[in-house]
Parts: C-alpha cells; sequence; structure tokens
C-alpha cells in the first residue's frame, strides 16, 4: 500500500467543493488515512513549496496557498501517487483531461485545487510535514 499527500486548495475549499473532490478519491479506491482543514501561514507555505523558491511565480504561489483555509489529506492505496495525479489532471486546468478534478473546479494555473505529492519519496516528507503519526489510521 502507497500513500500520498493531497491539498484541496484554497480556492476549491472557497467554492464548497470538499465533498465533491473527496469523493473523487474514495470513488477511485483511495482510502482517507487523515484529513484535517488548516490556515497555512506564509511560513507553512514557503516550507512546503520551497523546492519552487526561484521560480518567478513562486510569491504569488505562496500568496495563494494562504489566501484562506486548506484541507490536507493522507490517501491510501495501489499506487495512491499516480492515481491521484491522474485524478488530479495537469497543472494547468486548460490542459487537464475532461473529468479530471482540475478540469472540473479549477480556474487557472495559480488557483488549480489541488495539490498532490509527486513521488513516493516526496510524499512521505509531505505526510510528515502536516500529520503525525498517530493522526493516520
Ligand atoms: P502541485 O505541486 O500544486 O500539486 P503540480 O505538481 O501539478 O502542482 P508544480 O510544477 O509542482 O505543479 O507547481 C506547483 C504549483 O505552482 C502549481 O500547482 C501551480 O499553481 C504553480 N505553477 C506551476 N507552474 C506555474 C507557472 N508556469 N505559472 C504559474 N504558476 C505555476
Ligand atoms: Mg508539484
Amino acid at each position: 500500500m502507497e500513500r500520498t499527500l493531497s491539498i484541496i486548495k484554497p480556492d476549491a475549499v472557497a467554492k464548497g467543493v470538499i465533498g465533491k473532490i473527496l469523493d473523487r478519491f474514495e470513488s477511485a479506491g483511495l482510502r482517507v488515512a487523515a484529513t484535517k482543514k488548516i490556515q497555512l501561514t506564509r511560513q507553512d507555505a514557503e516550507a512546503f513549496y520551497a523546492i519552487h523558491a526561484e521560480r518567478p511565480f513562486f510569491n504569488d504561489l505562496v500568496d495563494f496557498m494562504i489566501s484562506g483555509p486548506v484541507v490536507v489529506s493522507v490517501l491510501e492505496g495501489e499506487g495512491a501517487v499516480l492515481k491521484n495525479r491522474d485524478l488530479m489532471g495537469a497543472t494547468d486546468p486548460k490542459e487537464a483531461e475532461a473529468g479530471t478534478i482540475r478540469a472540473d473546479f479549477a480556474e487557472n494555473i495559480d488557483a488549480n485545487a489541488v495539490h498532490g505529492s509527486d513521488s513516493a519519496e516526496n510524499a512521505v516528507n509531505e505526510i510528515h510535514f502536516f500529520f503525525a503519526d498517530r493522526e493516520i489510521s
């Protein structure tokens, strides 16, 4: 069994589609092993997206991620990392396949509804960034 970290970003939380997005995961056979709604601090968002610190869109990305609460979840299942990325669709919703979360719920590349870990190794670090072991079951 593999685990991945999902974030329902501030745009999707504000739209009231938390339940619809979690349903996509569960309907695809991913179990919600942990979930919570939190308001990220600027320090949280900068640390979480540190890999993008040198990119031109970094400040906009951080501003967006702290613009409202997010829902972070641990998803568990066979091939969870790739399965979640498939369900999410392309980073830019204009390029996302029909029926994906970003095609259905995202406005643009800045406000793109969800984050998902991009490798099993990063997933372990991202899960520990948000959750204590006793919060995951
Ligand atoms: P995420 O990490 O949020 O799941 P991703 O893995 O599909 O998204 P990354 O390349 O990791 O994409 O980029 C992280 C986030 O930075 C994207 O979700 C997007 O909001 C923003 N971003 C990425 N590329 C661009 C870009 N060219 N212009 C503006 N924003 C961008
Ligand atoms: Mg990414």
